[in-house]
């Protein structure tokens, strides 16, 4: 590099340096808390919180059942005026983490060994996995590049396609559409690089490439993936503004799937919400016709972080699909690999039996909508109270990449073609 050039850099990263430190929010003493309602008003008050107060508490695991634990992240303002009189609302509370800030600090992406690291093990910003997966495309004969549409503040959007021949059935892999699950990202990532770079040196990821094609989507939200990375680590929805002061649709409650229903919400300040009809948002409506303009699509995979589950249809609703047992059975097979590659348990179930019921999720529209046999969203690490939640050390992302793999690889060898 010469001089100016140098020079330029430096000036353009001085540049950045200040930009990120100007607009960052901070959680600095925001208390990660584990709730656990222990009676109905208990519940109650959980629920009413979470509807009342969205700028002030954040539900990473919504309150559901009364005994159930949920987690939020709080203002240190809220918790201080809640933290004595919960107790006697029935309502067991556990600080997990008393200043989140110091856990985004100690995950924060070094600058300088970032170069020295290969991207995949790396919770790289959206420009870095662009370049990547063009890169593999470029290089590799069995990977394609699509490009399905643009985000709202018009970012590409693009799948990655692996086939080696045709006549073969289709998986489809979605990652990302909660942006602040980066190892939900990086996990499905380091997965399309073996499926890149590993044909016909790997025997499994062979196999599975000679099996089906596949279809991924490493980041179906890259403006609020950008977001997490330049100003806001915690953002979750997409980027479009509602109102003055509130940006934002969750895009997997924004599907065609009893739209509007339980587990959404019709507040556009809150980080459920639902969005203004079905497919209002351009990164659902334009993965919704990717997926709609994919023939003979065998299954369809939303990677989510996190609480280790392994989630089936559906999330919106009690009711079973009529093949309901044949897929949780397949979904064992799964948890059993992840168990046997990490030690990790993982729970099967519907979002209703084991989490909460979410109306307006991509998997449930794939099972609902398009027919798509197999439909399943992954919960991927860290298990439910930890005091990690959303925010893993980067040390994290090969073995949980390890698990997602062998999960895909169980359901992959347990389809009925
Ligand atoms: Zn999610």
């Amino acid at each position: 590099m010469n001089r100016r050039r140098s020079q330029g850099m430096k000036v353009f990263i001085l540049f950045l340096f200040c930009l990120s430190l100007a607009e960052s929010k901070k959680y600095t003493n925001y208390h990660l808390l584990k709730v656990v309602p222990q009676t109905d008003t208990g519940l109650a008050q959980l629920k009413s919180l979470d509807k009342n107060n969205p700028q002030e508490v954040d539900f990473w695991i919504a309150p559901s059942k009364v005994n159930q634990s949920a987690e939020c992240l709080m203002s240190p303002t809220l918790y201080h005026e809640i933290e004595n009189g919960a107790k006697n609302k029935g309502i067991e509370v556990t600080v997990l983490s008393d200043n989140i800030e110091k856990t985004i600090e100690k995950e924060k992406p070094n600058s300088v060994l970032y170069s020295e690291k290969a991207v995949t093990n790396t919770y790289a910003p959206i420009e870095k996995i662009v370049e990547l997966i063009k890169g593999y495309a470029e290089q590799y004969s069995h990977v394609s590049l699509k490009h399905y549409g643009k985000s709202y503040e018009h970012r590409n959007l693009y799948a990655i396609k692996f086939s080696v021949g045709p006549g073969r059935q289709t998986i489809i892999v979605e990652a990302g559409m909660h942006s602040r699950e980066w190892i939900a990202i990086a996990s499905t990532l380091k997965v399309i690089e073996s499926f890149a770079t590993r044909r016909n040196v790997n025997r499994e990821v062979t196999e599975l490439l000679e099996s089906y094609d596949w279809l991924f989507v490493p980041v179906t939200n890259p403006d609020g993936y950008h977001m997490t990375h330049t100003e806001d680590r915690m953002w979750r929805k997409n980027m479009r503004p509602h109102t003055r002061r509130c940006t934002g649709t969750d895009l997997n409650r924004n599907f065609d799937a009893l739209w509007g229903g339980e587990g959404a919400s019709a507040d556009p300040c809150h980080p459920t919400f639902r969005g203004a009809n079905v497919f209002s948002e351009p990164e659902s409506r334009h993965l919704s016709k990717l997926v709609r303009s994919t023939r003979d699509k065998i299954a369809f995979f939303s990677v989510h972080a996190y609480s280790q589950l392994i989630l089936t249809p559906y999330g919106c609703q009690r009711k079973k699909p009529a093949d309901s047992n044949h897929l949780t059975y397949i979904a064992k097979q799964a948890k059993n690999a992840i168990y046997r590659e990490t030690g990790k348990n993982f729970t099967v179930g519907t979002p209703p039996d084991i989490l909460y019921p979410a109306t307006g999720g991509a998997y449930d529209w794939a099972k609902m909508k398009m027919k798509v046999k197999y439909a399943y969203a992954f919960e991927l690490r860290p298990d439910p109270s930890s005091s990690l939640g959303f925010i893993m050390p980067e040390s994290e992302i090969e073995p949980s990449y390890r698990e997602l793999f062998v999960a895909l690889k169980a359901f992959a060898e347990n389809f009925e073609k």
